[in-house]
């Protein structure tokens, strides 16, 4: 999932747009249309499919950040693809679409692993609601990006982004911010990042770890001098996304 800082992200309502790849599974194809469009406005890159045995097959090659689900379906049920999908470790969140008065089916389909579920007809505005929420959960990510501020971070690459412009980092500055990120709004003293940050064992004193998160900050600091890691004083450090000096 690709994960953008808007400009509105600034100070303490850190909002994101979540530019996710999602598989929408519905053989009533006005509807697919609908939700297909619906989340293209959006942003989002969207994959269709219209058969339960299809849509085992996209699941198996292709990696979603999130599913949609219809119940009824022809070759296999929604609910015979997301127990195929779990059962062979699938993580990606399922919201699930039942048929009306459908009450077995949504407690077969939580059951199984669906992650949500709407009952035909919905809202449109109910529909963008629960994939907001759902892509909002922090397990829907496909584990690769971490964001704050205007500083991202692509896990399996550890590249990392300001305002979308590439930052190179040392290996300890990068597990360094990754750390803070990743335990936002957390302080952390230099004793405690040089337990949990640096590898044991490494002959290191706390001004070594003062000594890179200053370089860090610097590399990643705003032209004023503020940056996401503060100084917390009496403390350590900390990552939030009010960027104080
Ligand atoms: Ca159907």
């Amino acid at each position: 999932m690709e994960v953008y800082a808007l400009p509105w992200s600034e100070g303490k309502d850190l909002r994101l747009l979540l530019m996710a790849k999602i598989l929408v599974v519905e053989d009533e194809q006005d509807l697919l249309n609908i939700l297909k469009a619906s989340l293209e406005a959006q942003g989002h890159k969207v994959d269709v499919s219209s058969d339960g045995a299809d849509a085992i097959e996209k699941l198996g090659h292709f990696k979603f950040d999130l599913v949609i689900l219809d119940w009824h379906l022809p070759n296999k049920s929604g609910i015979e693809v997301l127990s195929h999908h779990r059962n062979s470790g699938g993580q990606t969140p399922v919201l699930m679409l039942t048929g009306r008065n459908q009450a077995m089916d949504k407690a077969a389909g939580l059951d199984t692993g669906a992650d949500d579920y709407l009952t035909k007809p919905f809202d449109e505005r109910e529909f963008d609601a629960r994939v907001r929420a759902l892509l909002r959960r922090p397990h829907t990510f496909t584990g690769t990006v971490l964001a704050l501020g205007d500083i991202t971070i692509e896990q399996d690459t550890r590249r990392v982004f300001k305002s979308g412009k590439e930052i190179v980092l040392l290996p300890l500055e990068y597990n360094l911010l990754e750390f803070l990120i990743r335990h936002r709004g957390q302080s952390f003293s230099a004793e405690a990042l040089l337990d949990r940050v640096w590898k044991t064992g490494t002959e290191v004193s706390e001004d070594a770890v003062r000594t890179v998160v200053k370089t860090l900050r610097r590399k990643i600091a705003n032209p004023d001098g503020s940056s996401v890691i503060q100084t917390v004083y009496g403390v350590g450090y900390r990552a939030s996304e009010s960027t104080e000096k």
